[in-house]
């Protein structure tokens, strides 16, 4: 990792997304110990029916983890002993959405890209591949993925009218299922305010009605938004629930300099 870390310049990665290798965590914690480092979700969910092997309700427990209020997912099916549930509730700084969402990760909560990466070199070389073969073989695969691109750029570019008239369709009908509602304005000091906003959200088949709220933070000095969400810090991507704040706080210059 030290290597790697020269190779790059010393620069240190703003996030590392690992599986719950403990050497790794050490190596982390030593050579990049301004990086933030967080645990795949995948595979944790993962470990649930081998470590949770003696439970008949293994599935039930999986399913509510994805969504889960932890104290609530232990008291219920009485798993206060289990050792390897503790040493989650320990690490979960490193992998509980509510933590780790203040930084940027490009949306990603698990390995994924770097699996997919794995399996695809996987069809061209392994473990046995000599350093000669190597470099014909990694060429091969290079060329083969540029390919791949170059045949889906050409797919998409004879798509563009239908995919566009899709989205909007897709978009017409996602405006009548999820909206923020203007909420109350709490002024914090002259130039800073808070706004609460409710999201209602229309899921399922039948249809119910999920409502939750959010606080936007509104700087007018700085002209910055902070929403509770946090999607932006997450994603980079300005959530619906900055955008109604801007409706509300009713800034066309900033509105302007955003988009
Ligand atoms: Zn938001």
């Amino acid at each position: 990792m030290r290597e790697w870390l020269e190779c790059m310049g010393g620069v240190q990665l703003g996030g590392i997304i690992t599986d719950q290798s403990v050497p790794m965590a050490k190596a982390i914690q030593q050579v990049l110990p301004n990086s933030r480092h967080r645990l795949c979700v995948w595979h944790i969910l993962s470990k649930v029916p081998r470590k949770l092997l003696a439970m008949k309700k293994v599935g039930e427990v999986h399913e509510k983890m994805k969504d889960v209020v932890w104290i609530e997912l232990i008291r219920s099916f009485k798993l206060e002993g289990n050792e390897w549930l503790n040493s989650l509730w320990e690490e979960r700084s490193r992998w509980v959405p509510a933590y780790v969402k203040d930084t940027f990760w490009a949306g990603m909560s698990t390995t994924q890209r770097v699996e997919s990466i794995h399996h695809f070199f996987k069809g061209f070389m392994n473990a046995k591949t000599s350093l000669r073969e190597f470099f014909h073989k990694y060429t091969r695969a290079i060329e083969f993925r540029a390919n791949a691109e170059k045949a889906a750029t050409a797919n998409d570019d004879r798509r563009k009218t239908k995919i566009k008239s899709t989205l909007m369709e897709v978009q017409t009908v996602c405006l009548a299922l999820i909206y923020v509602l203007p909420g109350t304005k709490v002024q914090l000091s002259e130039t800073v305010a808070e706004y609460t906003l409710i999201e209602c959200i229309q899921v399922g088949d039948p249809i119910r009605h999920v409502t939750r709220g959010l606080k936007v933070t509104v700087d007018m000095e700085k002209l910055e938004f902070n929403c509770s969400c946090r999607m932006f810090e997450h994603k980079g991507i300005l959530c619906r629930h900055c955008i109604q704040a801007m409706e509300m706080t009713n800034i066309p210059l900033f509105r302007r300099s955003m988009f």
